[in-house]
């Protein structure tokens, strides 16, 4: 967690991380505890929510300015209607060299043809156990992981590049590290663990729930040779190895024991249009009303440019020393993760 010396003023908006819904049909007690996120809930009223035109305008914006890649995510992506459609504008817009999407892999195994058709290469199916009762507990909706294996290799078949996300929680689902890395070896997918992160402010997150990307590598190191592969990209977040002897990729996620903040090219929109220039950030620009208000391209992209250029981000690198920074955060199924 040692600072760097560097401009932080300086990073350029390579990345757009985009949420469609802020719903969700799983209740991840690192993500959406259910006491909090219950049924009387108040998500996002539909007339709230950017329509697939109001996005395109934006994404199409963003690349001009620079962006590169979008990640679609959520809540639950693949809980917001026809999302297909919106896949096949963003994939006609010129410049933009890769779209993905982060799912839960509930609905994947009925969707999975129609991504692929719409134009999408890739997934990341977020996936934390294949111990059934420790991944019911973990989505605590009690989805077993039949159902999200039968989507991943679906979607496999279809011809998708499938990656699959693991947040690991210290004494919930660390014993799973080790299988789950045999598992995906074996099927030959990219196997990303994720340290557990403090975002919003309602997972009940605490330093001794996370075990380390080093503790994670040391243990893998147990059972597998691993060779590490350099970034293809500056700003990469996951630290990569390759299993010695296949092509076949495992990653780390440090966010929080090794931050990397100085590379931070990411910025978010929320599915209601509120552009934040940081996972954790406090404050945010309503696109939403510049879309909906006469604005023209131009200004908006003037805005956009002005709170980027000012940004100084870098929660990541300053949580243990300013602690009363972590009022207000945005809980990760509105910003996306
Ligand atoms: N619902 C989709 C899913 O779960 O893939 C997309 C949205 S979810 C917020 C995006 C990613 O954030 C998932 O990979 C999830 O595991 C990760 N995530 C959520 N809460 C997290 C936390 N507290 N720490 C680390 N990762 C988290
Ligand atoms: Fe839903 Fe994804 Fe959050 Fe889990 S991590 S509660 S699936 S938004
Ligand atoms: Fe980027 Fe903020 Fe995460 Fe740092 S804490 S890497 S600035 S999103």
């Amino acid at each position: 967690m040692g600072q760097r010396h560097v401009d932080f003023f300086n990073r350029p908006l390579h990345d757009l991380r985009i949420s469609v819904t802020d719903r969700c049909n799983f209740r991840c007690t690192y993500c959406m505890p259910k006491e909090i996120f219950g049924v009387d809930y108040p998500f996002m009223p539909p007339e709230h929510l950017l329509s697939f035109q109001e996005i395109e305008r934006l994404a199409t914006l963003f690349v001009q300015m620079g962006v590169r890649k979008i990640r679609l995510t959520g809540g639950e992506p693949l809980l917001r209607e026809n999302l297909h459609l919106l896949i096949e504008k963003l994939v006609a817009i010129p410049g933009l060299e890769d779209i993905g999407l982060t799912t839960n892999g509930f609905y994947l195994e009925r969707q999975a043809v129609q991504l692929k058709q719409s134009g999408l290469k890739r997934i990341n199916v977020s996936f934390d156990a294949l111990n059934d009762p420790v991944f019911k507990s973990m989505n605590n909706v009690g989805v077993g992981t039949k159902r999200i294996l039968r989507g991943i290799k679906k979607a496999m078949d279809v011809g998708l590049e499938v990656k699959v996300n693991m947040v690991v929680k210290k004494g919930v689902n660390d014993q799973e590290v080790l299988p789950m890395a045999h598992f995906f070896k074996n099927l030959h997918v990219t196997l990303r663990f994720i340290e557990f992160m403090d975002v919003g402010q309602t997972n009940g997150w605490n330093l001794q729930q996370v075990v380390t990307g080093k503790e994670m590598v040391e243990h893998l190191a147990s059972q597998f040779s691993l060779k590490p592969v350099m970034p293809s990209y500056k700003g990469e977040v996951a630290k990569r190895y390759q299993y010695e002897g296949t092509e076949t990729e495992v990653g780390f996620i440090t966010s929080v024991s090794q931050a990397f903040c100085a590379d931070c090219t990411r910025g978010r929109i929320a599915a209601d249009g509120k552009f934040y220039t940081c996972l954790f950030a406090t404050d945010w620009y309503d696109l939403r009303e510049l879309l909906r208000s006469q604005t023209s391209d131009d200004e908006i992209m003037a805005a956009i440019a002005s709170i980027w250029k000012t940004r100084t981000d870098r929660y990541s690198e300053t949580r243990s020393s300013q602690p009363e920074k972590n009022k207000g955060k945005i809980e990760m199924s509105y910003i996306g993760g």
